[in-house]
C-alpha cells in the first residue's frame, strides 16, 4: 500500500523543523526548505542543490510540497488579478492581487466560505464548509508568487504586503492562521515586515483577548455600526460578542503590539440608508473617541445575495468629512477589481455549503 507523502506546506516552522530532527537532521535543514519554496518557489526536491544527495533521495520518497492549483486567472481593468484555487475535496477559493504604485497586496482567504454570515458578504452568502489548512492558506501565497515572482532575498518584494480579508474569519481556524503568519513573517521565508500582515476580523472578542501578545501583525477590525442595535443586525457575531466587548479586546491586542504603531485600523462598510447618514457618522465619532484608530470607508460593493445599495459620491463625502473633521485619520477604499468580482466582500468561489441559508 502506498503511504501518504508528507506535504511540507502543511507542517508549521516548528513542526519542520521537528520533522527534520526525526530523520536524523539538523533543525537548520528546516531553514533551507524554506528558502527553498518560498524565496526561489522550488519544489522538485532534487533541485535543492545545499541538501545531501541521501536527504534529497529520502524526501523525494517520503515528502512533497504541494500548494491548491490555479484553476483559473481573472485579470481587471485596474491591474487586479483575482486567481481561483481548487483544493483537494474540489471546493474553490479566491484570492486577489491589488497592485498599486508602491506595493502589491495580496489578500488571502481562510475559510471555504464563512460561518459569520454578515448581512451584506457574498462570502457569508456562499455558507461555510470548512477551514483551510496551512497549505491552503500560505499556499495561495505561494501561487501568486509562482505568477509574479519569489524574492530570492531581494529587498524589492514582489508580493510585498498580505491581508486576510478574503473568504472567511481568520480568527474562527486560528492555528493555521498562526502558522502561516509565521511563515510569511520569517527570514528564511516571505519575511515580510509585521506590519505588512494585516489579520482582518468581524470581532471575535475572547479569541482575540487570546492572541493579544501572542502574535504580532496589523489588525482590522469590520465595525460597520456604532450601536449594538444596528451592528447585530449587520454582523449576528454582535449578538456574541458586542461592540465593547470587542473594542476592550482590540485595546488589549493594541497594547502588546509594536505592528500597529498603536493604531487598529477600523472598516466601515458604507451601505446607503442602512448605517450612512448623519446620525450614523456622529454616533462612530462618540464611539471611537477614545481609541487609536484609522478608518477605512468602503463604499458596498453591490452583488445579487444582497438588497443593500452603495451610497452616491456626496453621501460617502458626507460621512468622510465629518470624521475628518473631528480629527480622524479616514481613508475611502477605491474599489479595485469590481468587474471581475475581486472586490471586498464579493468573493465567493464554490463552496459546498454544509449551513443551510
Ligand atoms: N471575515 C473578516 C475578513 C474578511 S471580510 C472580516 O469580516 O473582517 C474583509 C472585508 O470586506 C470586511 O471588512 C468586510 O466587512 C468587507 N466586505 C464584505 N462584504 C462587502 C461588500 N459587499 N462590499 C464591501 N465590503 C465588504
Ligand atoms: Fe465572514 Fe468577513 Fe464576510 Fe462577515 S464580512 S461574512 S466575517 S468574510
Amino acid at each position: 500500500m502506498a503511504v501518504e507523502k508528507v506535504n511540507l506546506m502543511d507542517l508549521s516552522i516548528p513542526a519542520m523543523k521537528e520533522f527534520f530532527v526525526s530523520l536524523g537532521e539538523k533543525p537548520f535543514r528546516c531553514e533551507q526548505l524554506l528558502r527553498w519554496i518560498y524565496q526561489f518557489g522550488v519544489t522538485d526536491f532534487t533541485q535543492m542543490s545545499n541538501l545531501r544527495k541521501d536527504l534529497r533521495a529520502k524526501l523525494v520518497e517520503q515528502c512533497e510540497v504541494r500548494a491548491p492549483e490555479i484553476v483559473r486567472e481573472q485579470k481587471s481593468a485596474d491591474g487586479t488579478i483575482k486567481w481561483a484555487l481548487r483544493l483537494d475535496d474540489d471546493q474553490v477559493v479566491e484570492t486577489v492581487l491589488i497592485p498599486e504604485e508602491d506595493r502589491n497586496t495580496l489578500c488571502i482567504s481562510t475559510q471555504v466560505g464563512c460561518p459569520v454570515k454578515c448581512a451584506f458578504c457574498r462570502t457569508g452568502a456562499s455558507g461555510f464548509n470548512r477551514n483551510l489548512k496551512l497549505s491552503e492558506i500560505i499556499g495561495q501565497v505561494f501561487c501568486a508568487a509562482t505568477r509574479v515572482g519569489f524574492s530570492h532575498n531581494e529587498e524589492h518584494k514582489p508580493i510585498s504586503n498580505v491581508v486576510m480579508m478574503g473568504m472567511g474569519e481568520p480568527l474562527y481556524n486560528l492555528k493555521p492562521v498562526l502558522d502561516s503568519v509565521q511563515i510569511l513573517l520569517s527570514d528564511f521565508a516571505f519575511a515580510l515586515s509585521k506590519r505588512r500582515v494585516t489579520i482582518s476580523t468581524a470581532g471575535v472578542a475572547p479569541i482575540l483577548e487570546k492572541i493579544a501578545g501572542q502574535v504580532d501583525v496589523a489588525l482590522a477590525l469590520s465595525l460597520h455600526a456604532a450601536t449594538d442595535e444596528l451592528r447585530s443586525k449587520l454582523v449576528p457575531l454582535n449578538d456574541k460578542y458586542p461592540l465593547q466587548e470587542v473594542l476592550t479586546a482590540v485595546r488589549h491586542y493594541l497594547q502588546k503590539s509594536n505592528a500597529n504603531c498603536g493604531r487598529v485600523t477600523i472598516e466601515y462598510v458604507l451601505l446607503q440608508g442602512v448605517n450612512d447618514s448623519l446620525e450614523d457618522a456622529h454616533a462612530l465619532c462618540r464611539l471611537l473617541s477614545d481609541l487609536p484608530c484609522k478608518i477605512n470607508l468602503i463604499p458596498f460593493n453591490e452583488h445579487e445575495c444582497a438588497a443593500f445599495k452603495t451610497p452616491n459620491g456626496m453621501r460617502v463625502e458626507r460621512f468622510f468629512r465629518i470624521l475628518a473633521d473631528k480629527g480622524f485619520t479616514v481613508m475611502r477604499r477605491t474599489t479595485r477589481g469590481a468587474d471581475i468580482a475581486a472586490a471586498c466582500g464579493q468573493l465567493a468561489g464554490q463552496v459546498k455549503s454544509l449551513t443551510v441559508n
